[in-house]
């Protein structure tokens, strides 16, 4: 159903927020991956704004989360790792944490994503590019449901503008730092070689690490 002008009026509009930490400041890598996932997040906005506005509703909230079960071949980029690695190491507490290691621990190569506690992403401020893009409309998965084969017309499309600046803005981890050289690489697809599987990464490393080795800073 399309929307009215005046309907169209009432639809919130969608915001990207950027996350940030104080470490930020002696942390530059983390400075690049929270600008990269800005980026993504503001093409994403862009993108679910267009879709509400023309009378199609968001299925993804809080506590949906079969997509995190389902989906056992989700991409992360290196500089997302080490996002991961950090975020998980020193921001997780409480319970919280101990329920992640506990799953890191146990965790089986091509199963449900290891960071899902509660129905709730343990790691949403740092997840990766793959699992912001994904969003769905109009409902939500069913469980085992992957709607990008089962019903595309739902799925978000994501802004390759805007997808394009994220892989570009993470590239300085990777030694690139000319602008023009960021965004060449950027649209040919120049860390699509490096990336890893989610569900195939040995997450009992992480595991091992929560039990008080410090994270290592990494060069720029
Ligand atoms: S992708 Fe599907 S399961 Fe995941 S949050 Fe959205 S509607 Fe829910
Ligand atoms: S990282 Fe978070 S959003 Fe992505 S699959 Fe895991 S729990 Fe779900």
């Amino acid at each position: 159903m399309v929307k009215s002008r005046r309907d169209r009026k009432r639809t919130p509009k969608i915001e990207a927020v950027r996350v940030s930490f104080p470490e930020e400041h002696g942390l530059p890598w983390l400075t690049m991956l929270l600008d990269a996932y800005y980026l993504a997040d503001r093409g994403i906005a862009l993108e679910i704004s267009k879709r509400l506005r023309s009378g199609q509703h968001l299925a993804c909230k809080k506590g949906c989360s079969s997509c995190c079960i389902t989906h056992t071949t989700i991409p992360v980029y290196p500089l997302e790792v080490v996002g991961i690695y950090w975020f998980v190491i020193e921001k997780l507490s409480g319970p919280e944490r101990e329920k992640i290691k506990r799953q890191l621990s146990a965790y089986k190569a091509g199963k449900g994503c290891p960071f899902l506690t509660d129905g709730a992403c343990g790691i949403h401020p740092v997840r990766p590019l793959a699992c912001r893009h994904f969003n769905v409309f109009n409902k939500p998965c069913s469980p085992g449901e992957d709607p990008f084969f089962t019903r595309r017309q739902d799925v978000l499309t994501p802004n390759e503008r805007y997808k394009e600046r994220a892989l570009a803005a993470m590239l300085p981890f990777h030694g690139i730092k000319k602008p023009s050289e960021k965004r060449r690489l950027a649209k040919a697809g120049a860390l699509n070689s490096m990336v890893k599987n989610l569900q195939e990464i040995d997450w009992l490393n992480l595991a091992r690490r929560m039990d008080g080795e410090i994270m290592p800073k990494t060069k720029t």
